[in-house]
């Protein structure tokens, strides 16, 4: 192999970069140039590439974000626009391509299969770990320190003036984030898609709460499609209830700020595992970390299997309030 790709695509997550800059500096100790294509699929449309070199991506593992940018791509979803991309792959005589993103990403690159010979390896990064095939994705750890940091202040006004905060945090479909913030956060209650607990349930559990002594609470919501649900549920918890209730979205600063120690050092693994996947010749697979051990995902189980979350973890959190 002697030129590969990378591209980020989907939401952004810390530890994008420090993958960019593994991949960069594990292809040139083996001898492979590697191309950075700008925003994702949209770059590979519109030929939007640069050599990466060493230098390139000096100074960058502890930054947020992407040096090579994201989108979503709507054009990438027509014929039109897929002829395009693999136009680019083939002018650009790239024979292996590393996708950093989300099961949507390791999707939409399986659709070029018909048009290109080029070796896909996935690098499974979004904050909210929603990938079946590894423990965790790039950017989780960040987002979930992020978020308990944000419940750590909470608590402080919320045990001052005994309110009851409803902290909602990232996740679209899926709890990670709100049931690892929760538990190191020591919520009182989760509100996550996995688990649709009514409002009776948690106003009962705030009121028992508040038999025991409690003089505050703080229920982690995890987004649903509609940002801000949370103010609903708070409404209707004050109304039943008399308890003074406040909100915290905590929205995008989820997605940013400098990736934890976790974030880059699994960044880094799964960088120069991806390149070493593509120069071993493996193709279509997603790397991971599962149970401590490198795996390699078909790319297809990544949007065809889900991945549960921890069920020892959400019973324990319900156990500890
Ligand atoms: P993530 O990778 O974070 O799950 P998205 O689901 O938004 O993010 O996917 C990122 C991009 O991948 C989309 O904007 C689109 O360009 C491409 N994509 C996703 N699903 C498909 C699909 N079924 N067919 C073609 N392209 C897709």
């Amino acid at each position: 192999m002697k030129r590969i790709g990378i591209l980020t695509s989907g939401g952004d997550a810390p530890g994008m970069n420090a993958c960019i800059r593994a991949a960069v500096r594990a292809a040139i100790n083996v001898g492979i140039e590697i191309i950075g294509v700008r925003r994702g699929y949209k770059g590979l449309i519109v030929n939007d590439v640069l050599p990466l070199t060493r230098d390139e991506v000096s100074n960058i593992i502890h930054t947020g974000g992407s040096i090579l940018e994201s989108s979503r791509c709507p054009e990438f979803e027509t014929e039109a626009g897929r002829q395009k991309a693999a136009a680019t792959l083939r002018n650009q005589e790239i024979e292996g391509l590393i996708l950093i993103g989300g099961d949507g990403t390791f999707r939409g690159g399986a659709t070029l299969a018909d048009k290109i010979t080029v070796n896909l390896v996935g690098v499974p990064g979004t904050i909210d770990n929603d990938v079946y095939g590894t423990d965790f994705t790039l950017g989780f750890d960040t987002a979930v320190n992020c978020a308990l940091q944000a419940i750590d202040r909470i608590r402080d006004t919320a045990r001052t003036f005994q309110r009851v905060f409803f902290v909602e945090v990232m996740g679209h479909h899926t709890g990670f984030i709100a049931l690892h913030a929760g538990m190191a956060g020591g919520a009182d209650s989760l509100v996550i898609p996995e688990d649709r607990v009514s409002i009776e349930d948690i106003c009962s559990r705030l009121q028992e709460g508040h038999r025991l002594g409690k003089r505050s609470a703080i229920v982690v919501v995890a987004e649903t499609e509609n940002p801000g649900y949370s103010y609903q549920i708070a409404q209707e918890v004050t109304n039943r209830t008399g308890f003074e209730s406040r909100v915290c979205v905590l929205g995008h600063v989820q997605r940013g700020g400098n990736p934890t120690a976790a974030d880059r050092v699994l960044g880094s693994v799964l960088g120069a595992a991806a390149v070493q996947t593509l120069a071993d010749g493996k193709k279509d697979k997603m790397v991971g970390i599962v149970g401590g051990n490198l795996t390699y995902t078909p790319l297809e189980d990544t949007w065809e299997r889900k991945k549960e979350l921890n069920p020892q973890l959400r019973q324990l959190v319900q156990q500890l309030w």
